[in-house]
């Protein structure tokens, strides 16, 4: 799932300074599931903003809704039943869903309520960990199913580099070396001959880094 945060108090407070109603508009996906910005989560921020304007003197009407998506045109389009009634929306959606609705509303002033922080999963009851940075091209089969591009500090693909120690990584003594893993991995599964397979000069473009991306279907497209 993508994993979010809710942006500091203050800071959503200063976006929101001049509006006199705000639509907080949350969504009942991924943010839903990692407590950021779910339906639970509206219902807080809201108390939060109308005591931090009470105390600013700025009294503040507060509309709360949430989408069951926000990533999605159809649901974008279920936002009417709100029109007129904000002068600004609070998205605690991910960067998609505030991005969606800056595309599809133009007239819209729509501000992020959460950071997004990245791809990852539940470890532990209020642990997320980042486990796969959407690069468009997927190595996993060669890796024993562990990410190098997301879990290693500099995304080596022939790692580890020479600040491997004791299995832990250089940059981050407090996480572990993850081509230490991958190693450990293959040599478990009898394929540590595949440590030893240079892998050939990644093309970097499918990570995004030839701009935007997009994914087409034709089976699905109409
Ligand atoms: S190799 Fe790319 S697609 Fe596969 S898990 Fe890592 S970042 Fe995600
Ligand atoms: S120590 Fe391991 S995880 Fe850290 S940068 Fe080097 S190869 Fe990557």
């Amino acid at each position: 799932m993508i994993v979010a945060e809710r942006k500091p108090i203050n800071e959503i407070l200063g976006m929101i300074k001049d509006a006199k109603r705000v639509l907080v508009l949350g969504c009942r996906g991924c943010v839903t599931v990692c407590s950021a910005g779910g339906e639970r989560e509206v219902e807080i921020l809201a108390s939060l903003i109308k005591v931090g304007r009470k105390k600013e003197g700025k009294p503040i009407e507060i509309i709360e809704g949430s989408l069951v998506r926000q990533c999605d045109k159809e649901y974008i389009d279920s936002m009417d039943k709100w029109d007129g009634q904000y002068d600004a929306v609070l998205s605690m959606a991910c960067g998609v869903g505030v991005n969606f609705i800056a595309n599809l509303r133009p007239m819209v002033n729509v501000y992020p309520a959460v950071n997004t922080s990245f791809f990852g999963g539940s470890m532990d009851q209020g642990v997320w960990v980042e486990q796969c940075a959407g690069c468009g091209d997927c190595v996993l089969h060669l890796t024993g199913g562990l990410c190098p591009v997301a879990r290693c500090a500099k995304s080596l693909m022939n790692g580890p580099c020479g600040g491997s120690q004791d299995g832990r990584c250089e940059i981050h003594r407090d996480v572990p070396c993850i081509w230490q893993y991958v190693h450990d991995k293959l040599e478990s599964l009898g394929r540590k001959e595949q440590m030893l397979a240079l892998a050939p000069i990644r093309d970097w473009r499918s990570a995004g880094h030839g701009g935007p991306r997009k994914v087409v279907r034709d089976d699905l497209t109409v």
